[in-house]
């Protein structure tokens, strides 16, 4: 699933091909891509808007629009935002064609059909229901402090849930915990200070590196070119199934955090 580095990538990749640009056309290949409004309406307002400005909060990607609200877009599983040229749009798996005046259109292609499109006249519902952004000034030692405490879930599942954190899914979750060589099963509140402020420190660190290495193509992920990106060539433990822990060489375990597949090393981490 495309996690904070993905997304961001996309949007710094899209940016200086859609900002200013008319969207002249839309094409929905498959309807249930629109969470809402209906599909008509969708198409109806969309058409004729400008895009002003692209920005990303959590994993949501969100255009903003000269008289229309914010067009936002969530990837989930498998969802990937190709810019091709108006001739060259023969790809699989296209649910949705967005063209722009600038003989390119936005693909978004989506194998597994979980990603969603919404029109909305602010941004307010979707940013009220999710936690600071991991990158920002105000994520801080302290701040992923309170976030922690008093909680009993396993730290994995307290990364995980957007609510309380935004972007950091599956992958860049087990890269920091094992970083930081905290257990995924821990509960949230049994964290001392140093081990929060060093999960802090390589909760940025993976982040920032999966963003330096346009991120990871593990599965589904492209950039919009169509190009992968290069940061699965550093992780460490994600994915890394029947691998040895490159610290230590100890076989590497993988165990299921709420329904999520998950790499840790049984000898580093504790
Ligand atoms: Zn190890």
């Amino acid at each position: 699933m495309p996690e904070l580095p993905e997304v961001e990538t996309i949007k710094n990749e899209l940016l200086p091909h859609v900002i200013g640009r008319c969207i002249t056309g839309i094409d929905l290949c498959w309807d249930g891509i629109v969470r809402y409004p209906s599909p008509d309406e969708f198409r109806n307002r969309l058409l004729g808007q400008t895009i002003t400005w692209l920005t990303r909060r959590g994993k949501y990607l969100i255009f903003s629009l000269t008289s229309t609200g914010f067009l936002i877009i969530h990837l989930k599983m498998s969802g990937s935002l190709l810019l091709k040229t108006t001739t060259a749009l023969d790809e699989r798996f296209v649910r949705a064609i967005i063209y722009l005046d600038n003989e390119t259109a936005i693909l978004f292609r989506d194998p597994r059909k979980f990603g969603r499109m919404w029109l909305v006249p602010d941004t307010g519902e979707i940013a009220s229901k999710l936690g600071p952004e991991p990158l920002s000034p105000a994520f801080t030692p302290e701040l992923l402090a309170q976030l922690l405490q008093n909680r009993s879930a396993p730290v994995k599942a307290l990364l995980l849930d957007q609510a309380r954190i935004a972007g950091i899914g599956n992958m860049y979750a087990d890269e920091a915990l094992f970083a930081s060589r905290i257990h995924p099963l821990r509960p949230g509140e049994s964290l001392s200070p140093e081990e929060i402020a060093h999960l802090h420190q390589a909760i940025q660190k993976v982040l920032r590196a999966g963003i330096k290495n346009k991120g990871a193509s593990i599965e589904n992920y492209f950039r919009p070119d169509g190009a992968p990106g290069t940061a699965h060539f550093e992780f460490q433990v994600a994915h890394h199934r029947g691998q040895t822990c490159p610290v230590c060489g100890t076989p590497l375990q993988r165990i299921v955090v709420r329904n999520r597949g998950t790499y840790l090393c049984p000898n580093c981490q504790s």
